[in-house]
């Protein structure tokens, strides 16, 4: 090939090459650029051999260093840095420098390439990879807050019902004493009628219906503890006088009494309320079969009912076994029997549920006791607002 092909055939190479390639001297004056330098920079290959490498890039430390320091590093890596058109727009480049020598002067070369699309690109992924990370830690509190209800309800659920069997457990037990002596009760009824012994008869039915009402009471109990568990308390409010709720709790509450007990009902209310009747009823039940139970024989019991314009007061006193002092503060526990209750029946849950009934309805309740002299329980039940009660009248 002659010299003058030879020349030729290098410049096509060197026109044909991917990257940009840039020369330029120690005055930083361009001597050579190939075409892609042109069409990435937009100038005519004329145009670039009349500047200084300098006009290409924003900044020019990074070229100038370069020649400073061209002698440490013959080959730099890769640097990015921010290229300018011709129109003034800047844009990335990579570039990477070296020194060659000619002709006993150095000159500077740079390998570079427009990396406005990677660039582009990276961008893409970092924001999709952020808006991607805050997807996750979004989904992640998410999550912990499902699991954390989930653990909760299932602690609540687990805990219902560790109370559902020790209160079947208590409750089978309690079951017993009531059931055999409803057997015996019917056994000696079928004896009595054939004697047709008229009042005997009465006693033991008197005596079978106290029984079933216990029964009851504490399946009762079982379904309130798990609506109070759940919070799921709905009030039925209804109209009616107290009187007749006391008169229904005195009729089933007098088999029960022992041999000579006392049972006085004071009532100095006999307007109209609204409330929510098997509430009130459930209260009063659970703090009067208490004082006749923890009452011997011979005892009195007295239950007054007051109210006023906004409340209603109810006080259950008895004469009998009293509270312990030093178990009086564990009194409204669930489950707790105080010592001197052990010989008595019970499962330890009536006030528990009483005292959950009356924090629900914004109530309070207190007691006085003294061991061996006696009790007296104090509730007080806010009456129902005007507005409940008229939504319920229309
Ligand atoms: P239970 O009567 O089934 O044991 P309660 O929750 O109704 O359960 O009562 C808890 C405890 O409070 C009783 O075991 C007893 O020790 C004590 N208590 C409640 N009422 C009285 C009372 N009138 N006199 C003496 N002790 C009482």
């Amino acid at each position: 090939m002659e010299l003058k092909e030879k020349i030729a055939f290098y410049k096509v190479c060197f026109d044909s090459m991917q990257a940009g390639i840039l020369v330029f001297n120690n005055e930083r004056d361009i001597v050579l650029a190939n075409i892609p330098i042109s069409l990435i920079f937009e100038y005519s290959s004329e145009e670039l051999r009349k500047f200084k490498a300098c006009k290409l890039f924003k900044n020019c430390g990074v070229l100038k260093n370069f020649i400073i320091h061209s002698d440490k590093q013959k080959y730099k890596t890769l640097v990015e840095l921010i290229g300018v058109k011709k129109s003034g727009q800047e844009f990335p480049v990579e570039v990477s420098f070296g020194k060659i020598e000619y002709e006993g002067k150095p000159y500077f070369k740079l390998l570079l390439t427009d990396i406005s699309l990677r660039k582009k690109r990276e961008k893409k992924i970092k924001s999709l990879n952020y808006q991607l990370e805050e997807e996750v830690k979004l989904r992640n509190i998410e999550l912990e807050q499902v699991i954390e209800k989930l653990k909760k309800s299932l602690s609540k659920e687990k805990e219902l019902n560790f109370l559902k069997t020790k209160f079947i457990a208590l409750a089978s037990h309690e079951f017993k004493t009531p059931l055999s002596a409803i057997l015996s009760s019917t056994e000696l009824m079928a004896k009595y009628a054939d004697l047709n012994n008229f009042k005997k008869r009465n006693e033991h039915l008197n005596k079978i219906k106290s029984m079933i009402n216990h029964l009851n009471n504490m399946l009762d109990d079982l379904l309130t503890l798990e609506n109070i568990e759940s919070g799921e308390i709905n009030l039925n409010i209804t109209k009616f006088n107290l009187n007749d709720l006391i008169r229904d709790i005195y009729k089933n509450s007098k088999p029960l009494l022992k041999k000579n007990q006392q049972l006085t009902f004071n009532n100095n209310d006999d307007k109209e309320i609204y409330h929510d009747y098997k509430i009130i009823t459930i209260i009063l039940t659970n703090l009067l079969y208490n004082a006749i139970k923890y009452t011997n024989e011979d005892g009195s019991i007295k239950v007054e009912i007051k109210s006023n314009k906004k409340n209603i007061y109810f006080t259950i006193e008895d004469n009998g076994i009293g509270i312990p002092i030093n178990e009086q503060n564990l009194i409204f526990a669930r489950f707790f029997r105080a010592k001197n209750a052990l010989y008595y029946p019970g499962t330890g849950i009536g006030l528990n549920i009483v005292k959950g009934y009356i924090q629900n309805l914004n109530g309070a309740i207190s007691f006085e006791s003294t061991e061996n002299k006696g009790t007296i329980f104090k509730v007080q039940l806010p009456k129902l607002n005007t507005y409940e009660q008229e939504s319920i009248t229309n």
